[in-house]
């Protein structure tokens, strides 16, 4: 993939939690290429090792698994030891489940939510002492958070408080001149859904989601990425407490 350079991010600190994979990954290429040094975070060194090596600069990897509070605290002394602050926080680790009212169990609501919701929340606590006033947070909602799915209730749930938390904490750290949005794509071309699916689940259910489209097509992982910069980056200095959807139209219509 070719990106074109910019300089809009020059000597920004960036932590992306799930940098290794999908719109994480496409987002720390995207941040480098914009001049900002990035903190990935991933679940294994071995995917942390290989994603370094296809950013290829300004890149270092922490291993972290963001429901547990003690892996986040060394994430982040590593960060405060190596540069000591950070300017862009863009908390995007998330899975998906499927489950219909009937079947959820407590293991499944319990999974979804110290992942995509208590993962997210102490992700950005934790952060606060070392991120600068004027910083931006990114936080990873979805469409899910304004539509109905019969089979995703809970995870639709976790993405409607990660939306709600846009709003809070907005209001909380707007003294330190600090942003907080949220992104919200829909359909993209990543392996979030083949993690839980077989591929035949997969087709079909990416049949469905284009088929509700707009735009009548998966959207790419930069083309999110590039919607996460502009967020991140002084292009949007009046721009706070939002969810910029990234989706094809999928929840506009
Ligand atoms: P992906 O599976 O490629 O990436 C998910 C990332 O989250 C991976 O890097 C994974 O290692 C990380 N992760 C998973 N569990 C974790 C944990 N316990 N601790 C830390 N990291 C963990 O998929 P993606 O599509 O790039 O997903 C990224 C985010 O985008 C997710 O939050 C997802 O909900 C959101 N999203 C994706 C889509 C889509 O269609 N792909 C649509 C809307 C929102």
């Amino acid at each position: 993939m070719s990106l074109k350079m910019g300089n809009k991010l020059d000597g920004k600190i960036a932590v992306i939690t799930g940098g290794t994979s999908g719109i994480g990954l496409a987002t720390a290429k995207r941040f480098v290429s914009e001049g900002a040094c990035v903190f990935i975070t991933g679940l294994s060194q071995k995917e942390i090792d290989v994603s370094i090596s296809d950013i290829g600069k300004n890149v270092s990897g922490i291993q972290c698994d963001v429901s547990n509070l003690a892996d986040i605290d060394k994430m982040y002394d590593i960060v405060k030891d190596q540069i000591g602050h950070v300017d862009i926080l863009f908390a995007n680790s998330g899975i998906i489940q499927f489950a219909p009212l009937g079947e959820i169990s407590e293991e499944h609501f319990d999974r979804l939510f110290d992942i995509d919701v208590k993962g997210l929340l102490f992700t950005v606590q934790k952060a606060l002492p070392i991120l600068n006033d004027g910083s931006s947070i990114i936080l990873m909602a979805s469409i899910g958070a304004s539509k109905g799915s019969a089979d995703l209730s809970v995870y639709h749930a976790s993405k409607a408080a990660v939306r709600s938390f846009t709003r809070s904490w907005t209001l909380n750290l707007s003294h330190r001149k600090i942003r907080v949005n949220a992104i919200s794509p829909g359909p993209i071309d990543t392996p979030f859904v083949n993690r839980v699916m077989n591929e035949k689940q997969t087709d079909e259910f990416i049949k469905n989601v284009v088929r509700a489209t707009p735009m009548g097509r998966m959207g790419s992982p930069d083309e999110v990425a590039k919607a996460v910069s502009f967020l991140a980056s002084d292009d949007s200095s009046y721009i706070t407490g939002i969810e910029l959807f990234v989706d094809g139209g999928m929840a506009q219509i």
